[in-house]
């Protein structure tokens, strides 16, 4: 079986559906969901509608969650507290009920899924640090953590000696004795300096994890993003990648 890990989708339509007809041509099994389906694009409907049909498991992202008032928004910069206010205005009761029945984490096919970091999933923390990361090994048993939040893609590997590796997160081999977290980056906001989507495929039988990045129709995102009245600065950061 080979996975499609998808992150923080952001509302972006043309870089999911970018993103979706690369796991098609990629012949992927199924799609996993680590949340942030919603905030600072202006699709958040339809992109809940599609992620819904088309993933094996959704979790729920600090976006998902402040959009149905779950979580709080005092720590949120202004762009993206403007962002979560007009979602909640295009939000229908069924998108609604679907973001608040959204679980944190989930144990599956023997790996560990959360959106921000495995300690206290519903405190939305960032694994930056290598102590976060060393700190993060210790709040999940399985042997790799997939996570999405920081929009960076990233793996990094405890090694059997306790050694904590940064590894080029393009393929990785998970070696039987080393544990990981691997964050997939972010489908509709990436934040590393490259605009094209990022999400990751997962082949759990060859255990091997690759980066993808999709190049999608940036410009029309931007459009409707400047259109629905969204603050500008979420239209112009998507053309650097940051
Ligand atoms: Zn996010």
């Amino acid at each position: 079986m080979r996975f499609a890990v998808i992150s923080d989708i952001h509302s972006n339509l043309e870089a999911l559906a970018a993103v979706l007809e690369d796991v098609d041509r990629q012949e992927l099994d199924a799609v996993l969901c680590l949340g942030d389906v919603v905030g600072y694009g202006p699709d958040p409907v339809v992109c809940l509608e599609i992620v819904r049909t088309v993933s094996l498991f959704v979790l729920a992202g600090n976006h998902d969650y402040a959009a149905v008032g779950l979580t709080d928004i005092r720590d949120f910069n202004p762009a993206a507290r403007a962002a979560v206010e007009w979602t909640r205005q295009q939000l229908d009761p069924r998108s609604r009920a679907y973001l608040t029945s959204l679980p944190l984490t989930r144990q599956d096919l023997g790996a560990f899924f959360v959106h921000g970091s495995p300690c206290d999933p519903a405190e939305w923390a960032y694994i930056l640090t290598l102590g976060d990361a060393r700190r993060a090994l210790e709040c999940f048993s399985e042997s790799v953590c997939f996570i999405g939040h920081s929009h960076v893609p990233a793996v990094l590997e405890i090694d059997s000696s306790g050694e904590i590796n940064v590894l080029d997160p393009q393929r990785v081999v998970f070696r039987r004795d080393s544990r990981y977290i691997v964050n997939v980056g972010s489908v509709g906001q990436p934040r590393d300096g490259n605009p094209d989507a990022a999400y990751g495929i997962w082949d759990i039988e060859e255990n091997v994890f690759e980066l993808r990045r999709v190049a999608y129709d940036v410009q029309t995102t931007q459009r409707k993003i400047l259109q629905a009245g969204l603050p500008p600065v979420l239209a112009h950061r998507l053309t650097f990648g940051h």
